[in-house]
């Protein structure tokens, strides 16, 4: 599409939402002390073990209801030399963050072969396009994401700008909203990268005449 070239933004025109989980994945486990698969919700505590040179680094995952605790293996028997400097004082403060970046991490999931939970609710900060609806230009929307999780761009854009799932597949099968880098709306799931979202001329004429037939 031709139209993806003249990318030119003023910055009247740019608006950034920013993704935020409110809490971390669950993680199932089977609860020794219930016999029972439950929830246990990350502690953003990390356990850190020297034996002979040698360090493992767990972060702690707890079920309130019993107090049992899990640990997510993070390193294993490792020299504490190949362990990233900052990384490591960041663990042995129990940087939130970092516990966040692991507690999101598919990959170590896997390795742990531990089931995540990954539909987490979330908010999505940043100016609605209310206020930009009557420009006779489109709308770039930066969604910016620090966290992998089960979140829908298109269920965001429902919510986001408020549109009919009808209106909204209208919009995206006509072309009138897009993203780069290009991915299928209806299916893309948001990851820990920016997407640009473009918001065409033609969109905003038909989420304004939405707007006017409803309020009538
Ligand atoms: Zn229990």
């Amino acid at each position: 599409m031709s139209c993806k070239q003249k990318y030119s933004m003023n910055d009247k025109n740019i608006i950034t939402w920013t993704i935020k989980p409110k809490t971390t994945p669950f993680v199932l486990r089977n609860c020794n002390k219930c016999k029972n698969k439950k929830e246990f919700y990350c502690s953003e505590l990390f356990r850190m073990n020297a034996n002979k040179q040698k360090i493992d680094v767990w972060l702690i995952y707890k079920y309130n209801q019993c107090n049992s605790t899990w640990n997510l293996t993070i390193f294993s028997r490792i020299n504490p030399v190949d362990i990233d400097k900052s990384l490591f004082n960041r663990m042995s403060r129990n940087d939130k963050e970092t516990a966040w970046k692991y507690a999101f991490d598919m990959e170590t999931h896997r390795s742990n072969q531990a089931e995540a939970l990954y539909n987490v609710d979330y908010v999505a900060e940043g100016e609605n396009i209310d206020s930009l609806k009557n420009l006779s230009q489109e709308i770039f929307i930066n969604i910016e994401s620090p966290y992998s999780f089960n979140l829908r761009l298109d269920k965001l854009l429902k919510d986001k700008l408020i549109v009919s799932r009808k209106k909204l597949l209208e919009m995206i099968e006509n072309g009138y909203i897009y993203t780069i880098p290009e991915v299928n709306i209806r299916k893309h799931k948001i990851k820990e990268k920016q997407i640009k979202l473009t918001i065409t001329n033609d969109a905003l004429k038909m989420m304004n005449s939405t707007l006017v037939f409803e309020n009538k």
